[in-house]
C-alpha cells in the first residue's frame, strides 16, 4: 500500500536580506499508515518547516509532496484547502482553541467546516473525547480545562475528519514530563487505533521509545 505521506527531495527556502535561507534541504520521507514518525533536532532546524509543507500550507521551492495519494504540486490553493480539510489533521504546539466553544463544539466544529453532515457530528465529538480519556469533561470550557486536557482537545479535534494524515508540532513542549508522556503514549495509540500516518515534532528526544521511527533533523537536512 502506498503511504498516506510521502516527500521526495522536498526543498523549501525563505527570504533572508539579500539571499534566501533554507529551511529544508532535499528531504525525503515516506510516513505508512498506522505509524509515527518522530522527527527530532534543535530549535531552527526545519521541523516546523517540514511539517508545513507536508500539510500543504508552504508549497515548497522544490521536490514532490504527495497527500493521501494527491500529487499536491498539481493542485491550486482551493484544491489544497479541501485536501488539507478532509486529509490532514494538524496539532500545533499552541491549541489555539476558542475560549467561548466547550470541548466537545470545538471538535464538532471541524466536521461543520469540512461540509460534512451535522447530525452526527456531535456522537462523533463524544468519542473522540472519550478517545483521549475526556469523556467528562466534554461540556467545560478552556479556561475551565489543565493545559494537558487541552492539548487532548486539540488532538481530538485533528482526528475528527478522520484524517490519513496527522501532523504534530511539539505537542508536549508546554508541559511536564508525565503530562507529556502521556498525551506521546495517547498519540501513538491513536495513530494505530486509527491508522493515521503521524509525524510528530519534538526538540526532546526523550520518552520516544513506542514510536515507530525517529529521524534526527539538522540545517534542514533529514538524517536516520
Ligand atoms: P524548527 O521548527 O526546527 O525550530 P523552523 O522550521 O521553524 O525550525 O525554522 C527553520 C529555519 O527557517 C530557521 O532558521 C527559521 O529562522 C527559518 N524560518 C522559519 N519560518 C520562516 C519564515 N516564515 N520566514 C523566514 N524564515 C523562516
Ligand atoms: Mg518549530
Amino acid at each position: 500500500m502506498k503511504a498516506p505521506l510521502v516527500l521526495d527531495a522536498v526543498t523549501l527556502t525563505y527570504p533572508d536580506g539579500e539571499g534566501r535561507l533554507t529551511a529544508l534541504d532535499e528531504v525525503s520521507l515516506a510516513v505508512p499508515a498506522g505509524t509515527v514518525t518522530a522527527c527530532v533536532g534543535p530549535s531552527g532546524s526545519g521541523k516546523s518547516s517540514l511539517l508545513a509543507v507536508a500539510a500543504t500550507l508552504i508549497t515548497p521551492d522544490r521536490g514532490r509532496v504527495v497527500v493521501a495519494g494527491a500529487d499536491t504540486g498539481s493542485l491550486n490553493a482551493a484544491e489544497r484547502a479541501a485536501l488539507r480539510r478532509s486529509h490532514v489533521g494538524i496539532v500545533f504546539q499552541q491549541p489555539n482553541l476558542l475560549p467561548s466553544l466547550t470541548a466537545a463544539e470545538q471538535v464538532q466544529v471541524m466536521a461543520h467546516l469540512a461540509g460534512r453532515r451535522p447530525g452526527a457530528a456531535r456522537e462523533r465529538a463524544l468519542s473522540l473525547l472519550d478517545a483521549v480519556g475526556l469523556a467528562d469533561r466534554a461540556d467545560r470550557r478552556p479556561h475551565q480545562l489543565s493545559g494537558g486536557e487541552r492539548q487532548r482537545v486539540n488532538i481530538a479535534r485533528a482526528l475528527m475528519n478522520e484524517p490519513a494524515v496527522l501532523l504534530v508540532d511539539e505537542p508536549t513542549s508546554a508541559l511536564d514530563h508525565a503530562r507529556g508522556a502521556s498525551v506521546l503514549d495517547l498519540l501513538v495509540r491513536l495513530t494505530r487505533e486509527r491508522g493515521t500516518a503521524t509525524v510528530l515534532v519534538t526538540h526532546d528526544a526523550g520518552h520516544l521509545g513506542r514510536v515507530d521511527r525517529v529521524v534526527g533533523m539538522g540545517d534542514g537536512r533529514l538524517r536516520g
